[in-house]
């Protein structure tokens, strides 16, 4: 049986950034990564969910220097973002957050990232083995922990640290963690499959010139029913433009009397839309002087003609068992937030921490670091997350007509005051008593001591 110090379940952002930085230490780690077929990219290797929006301050949360990256892997350096709502719209320049990267952000080809991502962690002398799908481990804690990993191949791994970044879905980490939680307790309670569960769906499109703001990111909120639904496009290379939406999985349509309030619903719906569905019907309605057909599908792209579908869970993080050598990190450890879709910048981090610290035996401090690292990030994304997670359509349009306001007063948005008038004040007020809510590491919903290790 093969022994490694540091075996990593999963080989995407978190994963790769995990091993690079554990083998640059001297440790023997391995990357399992089951391998997932995709139309960009020869041969199988990480799943990719095709996200690909960086924001400029994300970029200094992630540590990885623009100037490193190959240059096909950034598509669009970015100079804003548009947001819709069913009357207002705001259009944000500048995230208003101190970061060295003279753009707003830029969009990139995420499997060839990825791609960089795990080539750069084997020139450090990481071992990447593809088609390396992990069926379970078995954690012996009786002295110094031991993991043995089993594989859909049959075969068996040994290592004295786990790295679990398996995603947002979670296969792996939750079957690891069950064992470690008191009786009658389950880890779905907390990172759970079905009721915080959402479906992203998105398809590349070829827009007609005039129709696409090539360096604008665009986002349409209250035009969907559902906590944590709204459709987007992202520009990519030239005129193509990815278009997506994020949305709760079970939705009834029964439980929105108001349909009518929604751009992207019909008054006779008597279901909630597929994705598909909801795609054609925001082309048709946010572009009103174009036909669908101006708006081609791409299919030479995503993971299988032009489409792609992916589970994605809007959780709030949890802490790791690091007394079972055990650390979690990126979208299974909950970074990844429905709301914005953000999470790739909080999983290469937390891999890069996982990994170090794994590597030089020091994991105990995993969670403490990660919060450091990473924490005031959370803290903004849960907040918003729960501020608007009862937002109508008509609260969307208030949100963004104080926003406005708040932008011509104070010329950024993350630093509002009080100054800025009274709707400007409940809002202010509303931020500050969530991030209260959830400040001193309040987001987290599982905590190191909860686990029986
Ligand atoms: C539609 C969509 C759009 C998004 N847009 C953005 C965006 O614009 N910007 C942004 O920053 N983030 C975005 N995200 C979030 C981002 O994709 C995630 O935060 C990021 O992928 C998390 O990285 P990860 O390494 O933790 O997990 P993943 O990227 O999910 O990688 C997990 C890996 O584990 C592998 N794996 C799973 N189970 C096993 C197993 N049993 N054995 C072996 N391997 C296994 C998978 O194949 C996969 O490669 C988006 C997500 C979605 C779904």
């Amino acid at each position: 049986m093969d022994r490694y110090d540091v075996a990593i379940v999963g080989g995407g952002p978190a994963g790769a950034a995990a091993a690079y930085e554990a083998a640059s230490r001297g440790a023997e780690a391995v990357v399992l990564e089951k391998g997932v077929p995709r139309a960009d990219r020869d041969g199988l290797g990480p799943d990719s969910t095709d996200a690909a929006g960086m924001l400029d301050y994300w970029i200094e949360i992630m540590g990885i220097d623009p100037d490193e990256l190959p240059d096909d892997v950034i598509l669009q350096e970015l100079s804003g973002t548009e947001f819709e709502g069913p009357t207002e719209s705001l259009r944000l320049e500048r995230t208003g957050m101190e970061a060295d990267y003279p753009h707003f952000g830029y969009t990139f080809q995420r499997a060839r990232m990825d791609d960089w991502l795990i080539e750069r962690a084997e020139d450090a002398g990481a071992e990447y083995r593809v088609e390396a799908s992990v069926t379970g481990v078995d954690s012996d804690l009786t002295g110094d922990p031991e993991h043995t990993v089993s594989l859909r191949n049959g075969e068996e791994i040994q290592a004295d640290r786990l790295v679990l970044s398996d995603g947002p879905q979670r296969q792996v980490t939750n079957r690891v963690l069950d064992p470690l939680l008191p009786d009658g307790q389950d880890i779905t309670d907390y990172v759970g499959t079905t009721k915080a569960n959402h479906i992203a769906y998105q398809e590349h499109r070829e827009f007609p010139e005039d129709a696409i703001e090539k360096d604008m990111l665009r986002f349409w909120w209250g035009a969907m029913p559902g906590e944590t639904a709204y459709p987007w496009v992202f520009p990519n290379d030239g005129t193509v433009a990815r278009v997506g939406l994020t949305m709760p999985i079970g939705l009834d349509i029964d439980d929105f009397p108001n349909q009518e309030e929604y751009l992207l619903l019909d008054a006779d719906d008597d279901s909630i839309p597929s994705g598909s569905e909801y795609i054609e019907r925001l082309l048709e309605r946010a572009y009103p002087e174009y036909d669908l057909e101006d708006f081609p599908l791409v299919e030479d792209r995503g993971k299988r003609d032009g489409t792609e579908t992916y589970a994605i869970s809007s959780t709030r993080p949890i802490d790791s068992p690091t007394g079972a050598g055990i650390a979690i990190a990126g979208g299974a450890m909950g970074t990844t937030s429905a709301f914005h879709e953000g999470g790739y910048h909080v999983a290469v981090r937390s891999g890069a921490i996982a990994g170090e610290l794994a590597a030089t035996r020091r994991l105990e401090a995993y969670n403490e670091a990660w919060k450091e690292a990473i924490g005031d990030e959370i803290l903004r994304n849960v907040s918003f997350a729960d501020i608007v997670a009862d937002y109508e359509p008509a609260d969307w349009d208030r949100a963004f007509s104080t926003a406005r306001k708040l932008m011509q007063r104070e010329g950024s948005l993350i630093g509002f005051s009080p100054r800025a008038g009274f709707s400007g004040l409940k809002l202010f007020a509303q931020y500050w008593w969530t991030k209260r809510k959830f400040r001193d590491g309040g987001y987290v919903q599982l905590h190191e001591d909860e686990f029986e290790v």
